[in-house]
């Protein structure tokens, strides 16, 4: 739950900002909940980023040389 509006939790936020200390950003301690709305109200990007996607399956076709 989130301290501020009572919604759902729905993702991470960093207490002090990566950006200040990137060495904290796994630190129990440094992460609470919070959900997307107050998230996005603080305006800070403070979550994880987007996964990876993964690289595109478009490998070259080489015709058979014998
Ligand atoms: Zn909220």
């Amino acid at each position: 739950m989130v301290a501020g509006c009572g919604r759902r939790s729905t993702q991470v936020d960093h207490i002090i900002p990566l950006k200040v200390r990137p060495d904290l950003g796994l630190v129990r301690a440094n992460l609470r909940g919070i959900c997307g709305t107050c998230n996005a109200r603080k305006g800070a990007r403070m979550t994880a980023p987007p996964p990876i996607p993964p690289p595109p399956t478009t490998q070259p076709r080489r015709p058979w040389v014998l």
